[in-house]
């Protein structure tokens, strides 16, 4: 794949930065660079795309992605797949009663078909080849879906072959991405996680890193959460972060995901290890306090509207986050409980969540939630500098929305168009790190059906082995 030398020509250029949109604009990429925004550049040997009536924006940017579990897609109910066709009793599973489940009720309930137990099952039976298949899989729907840049935050590595296939699965998308190193799922709490192979890829990493579009990153457990049985013991999880902050690391943790977790941000920040390097995730169930401490501490958040929804952490707390001052970005999370990818999806929602909440039309507007998924949402991976808006100087990651579909049709506001009608199949072209990687609503470095094949061949593999 080599670097394009493209005119993006005539299109409506929502740049996300201080420029502003520039209507029948251009975006000039060559050797991986946006060399220029404007209006008629003339560069006389670019190859041209005609982006006329279509919308031009940044590539989106997703801030906490489990990539290797896309292989279990739709699998956070595991009864079926671990089971047979359908592993509930006849006539399905009994509707839980209204009165049953609050949002502010302070436990929080799953049980053993739910989404961390089929992780767990399922997970300890990858392999290596099951990893790749899986963060394959999901890069090419990041792909498809406009998204740009992914963090994936890979918390099944079963060994150090395990996070080479996750890394070889990125370098051979083209994504720009953070791999985040973690555990594994059903990881023993008594024991550290594999810090060496931790330190054997830092020291190696210019053979990962795809020449600087890939970087690494931790994935922390924390104090692990909630349930007593999960609890991780103070002097483990202090080793763990200080082992990442010592090889100058970023840091992610999963932090009040169900209400009985607040206290995880006070505990981090009583023993002083908040900062603008470690990333929260899921504040759903934090307290103001904790909000603010965060705040204080200059902590990014990543919010995954669908997924914790989905799961029963509540509703996502984008509009406390933002009036705190906090940087935000959007994520996918785990397609096991969004079902897909889809980013432009994932804005809609997290307006519409904020809109309900304040009982205001515009409490988030489109321009505000679409900022989260690029600049904004870069800045709060430490890529401001590098990607989210499209600035001259910075990576050309750069997607072109085409209006010709049904669900758009007509021209009107370019960021509530973006936010609220598009989806995947509109994104007409996708340039990541100045790569053509989707052009004319295709996919161009991927071959699809080999991808699903692969991905159901390992699914099946999996499946065999977790039954046997
Ligand atoms: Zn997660």
């Amino acid at each position: 794949m080599s670097h394009a030398n493209l005119l993006i020509r005539g299109g409506y250029v929502l740049t996300m930065d201080p420029a502003g949109d520039i209507p029948g604009g251009d975006v000039h990429v060559r050797d991986g660079v946006i060399q220029a925004v404007g209006r008629n550049l003339d560069v006389p040997r670019a190859q041209v795309v005609d982006a006329a009536g279509k919308i031009v924006a940044p590539g989106l940017v997703d801030t906490h992605w489990h990539l290797w579990n896309t292989l279990l897609r739709g699998m956070s109910d595991g009864k079926p797949a671990l089971g047979g066709p359908d592993g509930h009793p006849p006539g399905g599973r009994p509707p839980v009663p209204p009165e049953a489940r609050p949002m502010d009720k302070p436990e929080y309930r799953t049980d053993e078909s739910g989404y961390f137990a089929t992780c767990v099952a399922l997970g300890r039976n990858f392999l290596p080849g099951d990893t790749y298949a899986g963060t394959r899989l999901a890069a090419a729907e990041a792909i498809d879906a406009g998204i740009t840049t992914v963090h994936d935050w890979s918390h099944n590595i079963r060994g150090l072959d395990w996070a080479e296939a996750s890394l070889r699965a990125l370098g051979e998308s083209g994504l720009r991405a953070r791999f985040s190193f973690g555990y594994q799922t059903g990881h023993p709490n008594d024991r550290l996680m594999a810090l060496d192979d931790l330190a054997r890829l830092a020291a190696g990493w210019p053979a990962y890193g795809a020449g600087g579009r890939i970087q690494l990153g931790m994935a922390w457990r924390g104090t692990g959460g909630s349930n007593p049985a999960m609890r991780v013991a103070p002097a483990l999880y202090r080793e763990e972060i200080a082992a990442a902050r010592e090889l100058g690391l970023p840091v992610s943790v999963h932090a009040c995901g169900p209400a009985a977790a607040a206290g995880q941000v006070a505990t981090y920040a009583d023993e002083g290890l908040l900062g603008p390097d470690l990333q929260l995730v899921h504040l759903n169930n934090a307290s103001a306090a904790e909000i603010a401490l965060a705040a204080q501490a200059g902590a990014p958040v990543s919010v995954s509207p669908w997924t914790e929804l989905q799961i029963g952490y509540g509703q996502p707390v984008t509009g406390e986050l933002l009036a705190a001052g906090l940087p935000v970005g959007l994520s996918v999370d785990t397609t096991m409980l969004s079902g897909n990818a889809d980013l432009f999806a994932v804005m809609k929602v997290t307006q519409a969540c904020a809109n309900g909440q304040a009982r205001h039309e515009f409490a988030l507007t489109a321009r505000d939630v679409l900022r989260l998924a690029t600049t904004d949402g870069a800045r709060s991976m430490g890529l401001g500098a590098v990607t989210g808006s499209l600035t001259a100087g910075k990576r050309a990651d750069v997607i072109v929305v085409c209006l010709d579909s049904p669900s758009l049709g007509v021209f009107t506001d370019p960021a509530r168009l973006l936010v609220t009608a598009a989806t995947p199949r509109d994104v007409e072209l996708v340039v990541a790190d100045g790569r053509v990687l989707k052009r004319d609503g295709a996919l161009t470095a991927v071959d699809v059906p080999e991808v699903t094949r692969a991905a159901r061949a390992a699914l099946s593999g999996v499946l065999a082995r977790a039954a046997a």
